[in-house]
């Protein structure tokens, strides 16, 4: 088992564990309605990856006004992305948004995935001054916002970015467990070779919803 997590909750659970309020620097408006909303988008960009064969997780990042400036899903098993071992979905969008803003500073927006960034990916929305990071499914195992590390609320970082887990969780978890099921009845299953054969991050360490890690 992984290192216990502090109970997940809908919506934020707070700012740094310091217990001071670390408020947001962006304006941008973050509503209930807008996080299912993102997430909703994110998880038709996670099931894209049905065509590369990645784990789906799927990212986006909007500004402040709510306006989606980029997208990623996994593709590490994508040919088109030279399997790539950073292509996370989280790492895909920050670069297209960058790209679509013409600057690597996203302050003042949300990256949207479905599910809890690892430590690879958390260290990349921190160095892109991204504002708030509002996820789905947690990852006791590799959750670099909250389950086992938490680098977004860390107090020695210089910058800090509000977290919000928990998201449409059982859609997000019910996608990638959909999928490990398939990968285990085509008895490719983790420590398989195969697309699906590590267990690194964005690979399925999520729990379901009685809070099981898949076996
Ligand atoms: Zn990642």
């Amino acid at each position: 088992m992984p290192p216990t997590s502090p109970p997940p909750q809908e919506g934020s659970f707070g700012p740094a564990r310091s217990g001071v309020t670390v408020p947001s620097p962006s304006p941008a408006p973050g509503t209930a309605e807008s996080y299912a909303e993102w997430l909703g988008l994110a998880l038709a960009v996670a099931r894209r990856t049905a065509e590369s064969g990645d784990v789906p997780v799927g990212a986006i990042v909007v500004d402040s006004l709510g306006v989606v400036v980029g997208r990623g899903r996994n593709a590490r098993e994508a040919a088109t992305s030279g399997f790539d071992p950073t292509a996370h979905a989280e790492v895909v969008a920050l670069r297209a948004a960058a790209r679509s803003l013409g600057r690597w500073r996203l302050d003042g927006c949300t990256l949207a995935v479905t599910l809890e960034p690892c430590p690879m990916c958390a260290g990349a929305l921190m160095l892109a001054r991204v504002s708030r990071v509002v996820f789905g499914a947690w990852d006791p195992k590799l959750g670099a916002c909250g389950s086992v590390w938490d680098i977004p609320r860390d107090r020695r970082a210089t910058h800090r970015a509000e977290v919000v887990g928990g998201i449409r969780e059982a859609e997000c978890a019910a996608l990638l467990l959909d999928f490990f099921a398939g990968q285990r009845g085509r008895g490719d299953a983790p420590g398989a070779a195969g697309p699906a054969a590590d267990d690194d991050a964005n690979q399925g360490t999520i729990r379901d919803a009685d809070g099981e890690i898949p076996s």
